[in-house]
């Protein structure tokens, strides 16, 4: 039997996109999220080469690049800014998180998908054919198909998967803040200091940008949070480079810094119980290292709709979005874990070993999904 009514929970980057999706193959898509509203603040996010390819087919890579700035540039300083290296990098976007979940919920309701915020699953039965499912407004609604894409510590994964897929602690935190654009931070910017500290720079718009700073420890690290905008400004004392500074200025706000541990999971294949399937977050968080979770949270979106297009039954569907997906996702998480140890490890050669294997997993992202 065909999938007519679709509950999405969660109208993250793939909860939203898949609400595209799906409500554009003809479903009826209700997506709820947890949260009252759409984050007005944020970080910044790239989008690479793949997911600017699968955000054209849903028509909205140039609402991307409009809102964000697109680059196609990597570039590597010392800690004073004097430019070491510019190599070509596969062409990219870099946005402001709320724009981006602006531009994919907007484009959701365009599709006919119904967004409600505040909401969330209260209890859930699967009935084989289809899920009971009580909101947590107390209406009563039965879906054929329930798609969680609650993000690394999915509720609804704990709920069906059980406990072996929890997060854990990948040995890095990341510092995350907004800045005004620099004119040389035109592309992906790393600031590299002789204590082996790296600061990460890209473009969000052509008037802002982002700057992420990982910190490696072995277990994760507490810290208090209303002392964030001087923490940061200690952990980069080192770096002389006048954007970095100039930056740090006009940090004086707690609210100013995100800090997180970076906790990952990777749900190996089914990624579908009965008819609750994991989307996302939710079945592969990756470290940020590719820049590529977000993307794969995409392709996830795009390729379970051409499953359901190209299927009249539920469980045929969801069993080719497994095979479809597992293997690509797992290689991308493979590879970003791969770079976090070698980051936290830092021994030489390291460094090379890491731009090979960067370099491969790029050109693996361009091949078709
Ligand atoms: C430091 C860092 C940097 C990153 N940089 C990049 C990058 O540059 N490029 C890239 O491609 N990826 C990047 N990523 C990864 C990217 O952020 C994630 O992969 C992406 O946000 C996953 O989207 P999602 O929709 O699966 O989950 P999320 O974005 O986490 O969305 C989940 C949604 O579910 C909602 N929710 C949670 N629980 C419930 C519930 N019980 N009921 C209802 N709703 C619920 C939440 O409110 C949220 O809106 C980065 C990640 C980190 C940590």
């Amino acid at each position: 039997m065909k999938a007519k009514r679709v509950l999405i929970v969660g109208t993250g980057i793939g909860g939203a996109t898949a609400a595209i999706t799906l409500a554009r193959q003809g479903l009826d898509v209700h997506c709820i999220d947890i949260k009252p509203e759409r984050p007005a603040t944020g970080a910044g996010i790239c989008l690479l080469h793949n997911t600017m390819r699968a955000l054209s087919t849903i028509g909205l890579a140039e609402a991307c690049q409009e809102s964000g700035m697109p680059f196609a540039v990597f570039k590597e300083f010392d800690d004073s800014g004097r430019l070491l290296h510019a190599h070509p990098a596969p062409p990219s976007c870099g946005i402001r998180r709320p724009e981006l979940a602006r531009i994919l919920e907007t484009a959701a309701q365009e599709s006919g998908a119904v967004l409600e915020k505040g909401m969330t699953v209260q209890d859930l039965t699967d009935r084989g054919e289809y899920v009971d499912v009580r909101l947590s407004d107390g209406r009563e609604v039965s879906y054929d198909l329930v798609v969680a894409a609650d993000g690394v510590y999915s509720g609804l994964r704990k709920r069906v998967f059980g406990t072996d897929y929890e997060p854990r602690f990948a040995g890095q935190s990341v510092w995350r803040f907004n800045a005004p654009r620099p004119a040389e931070a035109d592309g992906f910017c790393l600031y590299r200091a002789p204590s082996g500290k790296v600061l990460g720079i890209f473009p969000t718009s052509r008037e802002s940008c982002y700057m992420f700073y990982l910190e490696s420890s072995r277990e994760p690290m507490r810290i208090t949070e209303d002392r964030s905008h001087v923490l940061i400004r200690d952990r980069l004392a080192e770096f002389e480079a006048p954007v970095i500074r100039n930056a740090l200025d006009l940090i004086t706000e707690p609210s100013q810094v995100i800090f997180r541990p970076l906790d990952i999971t990777l749900v190996p294949t089914s990624w579908h119980r009965g008819r609750v399937v994991l989307l996302g977050d939710a079945a592969h968080a990756p470290t940020p290292q590719m820049t590529s979770g977000a993307g794969m949270a995409v392709e996830d979106a795009i390729v379970l709709a051409e499953c359901f297009a190209g299927s009249d039954s539920v469980n045929e569907a969801l069993a080719a979005y497994d095979t479809r997906r597992f293997h690509r996702v797992k290689r991308i998480y493979d590879a970003s874990l791969q770079l976090c140890v070698n980051e936290q490890q830092d021994a030489a050669g390291r460094k090379d070993r890491s731009a090979a294997l960067l370099l491969e997993t790029y050109q693996y992202l361009g091949e078709p999904i």
